[in-house]
């Protein structure tokens, strides 16, 4: 008999997140896309051993270094609010586990992930290495962007920002969206901005939710 143990493609952690994405269906999430996405990234071998049978709750988990793994319904709600069309280049800031890097991959899009802990990098590259997903990293400060594969179709920001970082909104392509979590150290609104052509941006802004912060040049100070 096969032994699964706790790999990619246990069909105890795969019937709970085919239940999990189910939920987060009911909470509110409606693109079958992102929905379908979810459904296929094990999110258990994002976390420790120790962590893996908590990995199908709605709940962020720790990842070490302070940080977390966002939780699913946060992790799917900026996916939704990306509006990816397959191949579409995207720019994550906060790599974290590497879990939100490879629901991207899932939809199709071209992924460039930034993560300012060497530690997380290192791990996140490790394991979506290890699953096939194809994606670029780097180790430094996301709130300036990465300008040399600029502009991107999307960017989302994984930590919670005291303001929106210009660096990113200047390297969004025509059509862009950026995604990102403003307020302060206690809670914040999801704030998507789209540029509709040069120099004009739509703002919109979402319901709260509560990230680790964004630190750095043009975040806050650690
Ligand atoms: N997307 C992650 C995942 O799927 O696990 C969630 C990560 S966690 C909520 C936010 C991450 O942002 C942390 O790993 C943190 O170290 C990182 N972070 C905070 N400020 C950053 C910055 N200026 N540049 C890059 N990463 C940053």
């Amino acid at each position: 008999m096969l032994n699964w143990g706790s790999g990619a493609n246990n069909p105890k952690y795969k019937r709970r997140r085919r239940q999990l994405v189910e939920k987060l269906a009911k909470k509110g999430i409606q693109d079958e896309a992102v929905l379908e996405a979810l459904n296929m990234v094990p999110r258990h071998m994002f976390l420790d051993t120790a962590l893996r049978d908590r990995a199908y709750k709605d709940t962020a988990l720790p990842i070490g270094k302070e940080q977390t793994i966002s939780q699913p319904f946060t992790v799917a709600s900026q996916t939704e609010l990306l509006q990816l069309m397959p191949g579409e280049k995207v720019l994550e800031i906060g790599t974290g586990s590497g879990y939100q890097a490879a629901v991207l991959c899932e939809l199709g899009a071209e992924v460039y992930t930034i993560e300012r802990h060497k530690k997380l990098y290192e791990r996140a590259r490790s394991i979506l290495g290890e699953l096939g997903y194809s994606v670029r990293f780097k180790l430094g400060d996301g709130t300036l962007g990465w300008s040399a594969y600029a502009p991107y179709d999307a960017i989302v920001v994984t930590a919670g920002a005291p303001s929106i970082p210009e660096d990113l909104v200047e390297q969004l392509n025509i059509n862009g969206r950026l995604v990102v979590p403003v307020g302060d150290d206690n809670r914040q609104e999801m704030v998507r901005i789209t540029k509709i052509r040069e120099n004009e941006f739509e703002e919109e802004r979402f319901s709260n939710f509560k990230f680790v912060p964004l630190i750095g040049k043009k975040g806050w100070k650690e």
